[in-house]
């Protein structure tokens, strides 16, 4: 490692120090600190350009993740920040409590309403999927109150679904390291995951899709439709793995929930914006209508933090008939500077025909280009739908078998990507990948290359190869 590294962003950093420090203060989020400080720390990303960044030692990956699934518009977008800017210095902030708004927030909410489906006429603003997530439990308890049915108040989720970090939002979502680390709140239940290649055994691909949304109605059954006020899910299953849903799984969890009066609730907070090759992941989906939609990274392409609920016209109409204050909400919920930067890089997106070049460009080619993998001893199924995808690295091609503990080959995988120049995560021995939605047909061939180059690397580790 160098003392200091002269980079492209014409700032020397001095990255052993940089990561002295940051380790000696900075308690990073999913991080095993123990494990960090025995390895030294990590590394320091100093900028970013296109759908690449630059590492403080000058190493360039291609980012394969979007970030964390959300710089849909790519990095080193001018206009973003000369929004920012301008609208700090015209209102930096000013709060939304109180019976007062702002420009940004009064048009970011009348533009949301008219991207969304017909149905969704009201945002309501957080600064993080989770907190959105938070807010929707909070809004589908007071709707059933108000409707006269508090007892309807258990929320149906998945096992390995993620809906965020705070309370509300890890006890929505279904990961079970985070849950035995304690917190959870009642009244949350959690039933099979529409996981087609890892649980189906034998089964057709749509009879298992039909059976997963059974499990939706044998729990309604259980606990009596009169105590289910929602059931919550990703229209594709982002952290857990890229789980892509047979295509029977949606439009009939969408007919159990309507049988029994149970609110839909979508969590976009990866799928909206262009992801799947439409606006919205439920579009994808067969998803016809729902009572909620999340929304948060894509949002703002990752810029500034922000978020949004969308509410439904029942639930938003049973609000305003009913009347009576809704105690919830947070100082920066519809910021100002978040929400001109969530306008312009709507723009962006729509002037740029980003989600059309997903739909009918990069989608199927990354779709093609995953498939030249299929051939490959570790790699038991490659998928994908616009620009989200996964490869499953497998012990057993043919019987599908999983490696036993998960996770080790994974991370290897991942590891050799990133000496390779290339972000990709690893969920157990998942790799999964989604990147800027600016990528080009060239580019996905560079990300595939890289991907094939680290999954042979990984293969010849395991003597597999
Ligand atoms: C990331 C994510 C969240 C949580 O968003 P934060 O901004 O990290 O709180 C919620 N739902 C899904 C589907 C996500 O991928």
């Amino acid at each position: 490692m160098n003392d200091s590294t002269e980079n492209r962003s014409g700032r020397n950093y001095n990255t052993e120090e940089l990561l002295r420090e940051d380790l000696a203060h900075h308690m990073r989020p999913f991080t095993d600190y123990k494990e960090l400080a025995e390895e030294g720390g990590g590394r320091v990303i100093t900028h970013a350009d296109g759908i690449y960044f630059w590492d403080s030692e000058g190493k360039r990956y291609l980012d394969g993740m979007a970030g964390l699934w959300c710089v849909n518009a790519g990095y080193g977008r001018k206009e973003l920040a000369e929004v920012a800017s301008a609208q700090m210095l015209e209102l930096p902030f000013y709060n939304t409590f109180f019976k007062t708004t702002h420009p940004p927030a009064a048009e970011l909410s009348k533009l949301l309403s008219d991207l969304t489906p017909a149905n969704f006429n009201h945002a309501f603003f957080a600064n993080s999927g989770s907190e959105a997530n938070d807010t929707i439990l909070r809004m589908v308890r007071q709707f059933w109150q108000l409707e006269g049915k508090p007892e309807k108040r258990v929320i149906i989720s998945r096992h390995n679904a993620y809906h965020g970090s705070t309370t509300a939002a890890l006890s929505l979502g279904g990961m079970d390291p985070m849950h035995k680390q304690g917190g959870i709140i009642p009244d949350i239940e959690h039933v099979a995951q529409p996981y087609w290649y890892g649980e189906g055994g034998d089964m057709d691909e749509d009879a298992f899709g039909l059976q997963a949304a059974k499990a939706i109605e044998d729990k309604i059954l259980e606990l009596g439709a009169d105590r289910v006020g929602a059931f919550i899910g990703e229209p594709i299953q982002g952290a857990g793995g890229v789980i892509i849903p047979p295509k029977t799984y949606w439009p009939e969890v969408q007919r159990i929930c309507k049988k029994y009066d149970v609110l839909l609730i979508c969590d976009e907070v990866i799928c909206g914006f262009g992801r799947t090759g439409n606006w919205f992941g439920f579009e994808s989906m067969g998803i016809e209508s729902a009572d909620f939609i999340t929304l948060a990274k894509g949002l703002s392409s990752g810029y500034l933090p922000i978020s949004a609920v969308m509410v439904g016209d029942r639930v938003a109409k049973t609000f305003f008939d009913k009347g009576g204050e809704f105690y919830h909400g947070f100082t920066y919920s519809g910021h100002p500077a978040a929400c001109a930067v969530a306008i312009r890089n709507i723009e962006i997106i729509r002037r740029e025909g980003l989600v059309e070049k997903v739909r009918d460009e990069t989608g199927p080619y990354l779709a093609k280009a995953l498939a030249t993998l299929n051939d490959h001893p570790l790699v038991g199924e490659t998928r994908s739908m616009g620009l989200i995808g996964a490869i499953e690295l497998v012990k057993n091609k043919a019987t599908r078998e999983q490696f036993t503990p998960p996770g080790k080959v994974g991370i290897k995988c991942r590891n050799h990507c990133t000496e390779n120049g290339l972000v990709m995560r690893a969920v157990k021995d998942i790799m999964v990948m989604s990147p800027p939605l600016i990528i080009t047909k060239d580019q996905i061939d560079d990300m595939i290359a890289l991907a094939r180059k680290s999954i042979d690397q990984t293969a010849k580790d395991i003597g597999m190869m």
